[in-house]
């Protein structure tokens, strides 16, 4: 299976080594024909990036584009659930500018009142066993709240560090368009979320997450996971169709 875009890869904006540019050289050098940087929303905790980075980097890569007409650059961003609620740390100069809106429930965001009960929940479900079919139940609500509040191309890493309800996320992604992502640093362990979201009908993209422009483009463990489950190419949003 050829596989033509990374839609979802962070640079030294965020936490990640390298830069934008790199991330593009490398992505030339793999043979894809669209790479998107989508970085962490404002309220990851420690590495998030702010609303004025977001600015310098829409500017960076505007004037890359130029330098690279052979590659689509797009300007994403992996966005953070904020709380039950189905908020997001979405940025106005973000929504006004984004190419593909990433959204991922990540247990560390800075604390606020709203985001407590979410938090706190994760916490004890995760480290403890505790409340854990209540907060499977809430986590899945507010990730299909924010599908409708928001016009979400896709959810990273589903299931990573906080549970979901796999068939119930995949049903409301099936129906709002939303993609599910087959997250390639993640490999084997995601098998079973894939195997459960595939019988929705719901819509996958394959993407590396990449942390370091050698990891743009790498896909073999998620190609490794779409032919154990002969997944056919047709749920796969990126992958090449043969005309
Ligand atoms: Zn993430
Ligand atoms: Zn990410």
């Amino acid at each position: 299976m050829n596989l033509y875009a990374d839609y979802h890869t962070h640079t030294s904006y965020s936490h990640a080594k390298g830069t934008v540019e790199e991330n593009i050289q490398s992505a030339i050098k793999a043979n894809l024909k669209e790479i998107g940087i989508a970085e962490h929303g404002p309220q990851t905790l420690f590495v998030g990036v702010s609303n004025k980075k977001f600015e310098n980097l829409y500017d960076e890569i505007i004037s890359l584009r130029d330098k690279y007409p052979e590659i689509k650059i797009l300007f994403n961003i992996e966005a953070n659930l904020l709380d039950y609620e189905g908020n997001i740390d979405l940025p106005p100069f973000v929504e006004n500018k984004v190419d593909m809106l990433l959204l991922g429930f990540h247990p560390n965001i800075v604390p606020s009142s709203k985001s407590f009960p979410m938090v706190t929940n994760n916490l004890l479900s995760r480290n403890l066993g505790l409340r854990k079919e209540r907060t499977r139940w809430y986590n899945t609500q507010g990730l299909i709240k924010a599908m409708k509040k928001y016009d979400i191309s896709l959810i990273t890493h589903p299931g990573h560090k906080v549970d979901v309800d796999t068939k119930q996320l995949a049903k409301a992604c099936a129906e709002t368009n939303t993609a599910l992502e087959i997250n390639c640093k993640h490999g084997m362990k995601i098998k079973d979320f894939v195997d459960i979201a595939k019988s929705e009908g719901v819509k996958f993209i394959v993407s590396s997450d990449a942390h370091h422009p050698n990891e743009v483009g790498e896909f073999s463990k998620g190609i490794s996971i779409i032919k154990k489950l002969n997944i056919p190419k047709s749920m796969i949003v990126n992958s090449e169709r043969s005309t």
